[in-house]
């Protein structure tokens, strides 16, 4: 294919961001930072290796997910506990920060609420940074592993995929069909999983998670939540998911409450402001 011109001065046009984040809502990390001083284990709940489990946590109250007997990574979905039409939305997450998120960001809502449903408040593995291949802890670039995908590339029926781990948990939860629970289901944040671009084929990568156990990403509950982890079948997902090759290992989901002064004085991120009318 012939190149046009001036096709290295186009190439050479300097990218601008798409979206600048100093006008996006930001939390108040010191009120926050207070809160966490003072925290009160008030539930728990174990997901067991190439399965996941629902929980529950109320505005202004924190979770903690945390690796526990070997390094495993975890996909997780958030709805707004009362109506799960109001979901995560990974890509506006990723469109407002990037492909990892941390400590200060938050988990964005899809529409027409778009608003934070959690931020991230502690990091253990924030040390982690970028490393020499692009890679990153905590992506929002991931969908979840699925049998669909794996039927597609590799044949056969695989049933612990993220995906089917999220459907089968929610389908408890909620006590409906595995049909109905699936529609909920939805693009995840990959918790502790370590993961890029290539450089070269821009294609995703991942590679053995740093995560240890002992190491927890921490997150403060800004709307009622319920939240779905699945332990993924990759597990530290060094070498391949969607099969029970991998090491697995289960991930520990923890609730705290904070004070009650706190929590009286508590104050819900509004659903966004556009009117939805769409022109018409
Ligand atoms: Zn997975």
């Amino acid at each position: 294919m012939t190149e046009p011109q001036d096709a290295a001065a186009r190439r050479a046009i300097k990218p601008v961001i798409c979206y600048p984040v100093d006008t996006l809502p930001a939390p108040d990390m010191t009120l926050l930072e207070n809160a966490r001083a003072n925290l009160k284990k008030i539930d728990e709940v174990l997901v067991p290796p190439r399965d996941a489990a629902c929980f529950i946590v109320p505005a202004g109250h924190f979770f903690r997910i945390k690796s526990v007997e070997g390094s495993q990574v975890g996909d997780l979905n958030l709805w707004a506990r009362d109506d799960l039409s109001e979901r995560f939305y990974s890509g506006k997450t990723r469109a407002l920060y990037g492909t990892h998120i941390t400590t200060g960001q938050r988990m964005w809502s899809s529409f027409p609420q778009l608003r934070p449903m959690a931020t991230i408040t502690h990091d253990t593995l924030g040390w982690y940074g970028k490393d020499e291949f692009g890679g990153s802890v905590h992506d929002v670039i991931g969908t979840r592993c699925d049998p669909y995908t794996h039927q597609l590339l590799a044949g056969g029926q695989y049933h612990h995929c993220c995906h089917s781990n999220l459907t089968r948990a929610l389908a408890r939860h909620l006590d409906v069909p595995v049909a109905e629970a699936e529609q909920h289901v939805h693009d995840v944040l990959n918790v502790f999983m370590c993961t890029g671009f290539t450089r070269d084929t821009g294609q995703y990568f991942m590679k053995a998670s740093p995560v240890r156990p002992g190491d927890y990403l921490e997150f403060y509950a800004e709307i009622d939540l319920l939240g779905a982890l699945s332990a993924c079948p990759g597990g530290d997902c060094s070498s391949e998911h969607s099969s029970d090759a991998a090491a697995c290992y289960p991930l520990l989901v923890e609730v705290y409450r904070t004070d009650a002064d706190f929590l009286d004085a508590l104050q819900l991120p509004p659903r966004n402001g556009y009117d939805g009318t769409h022109g018409t």
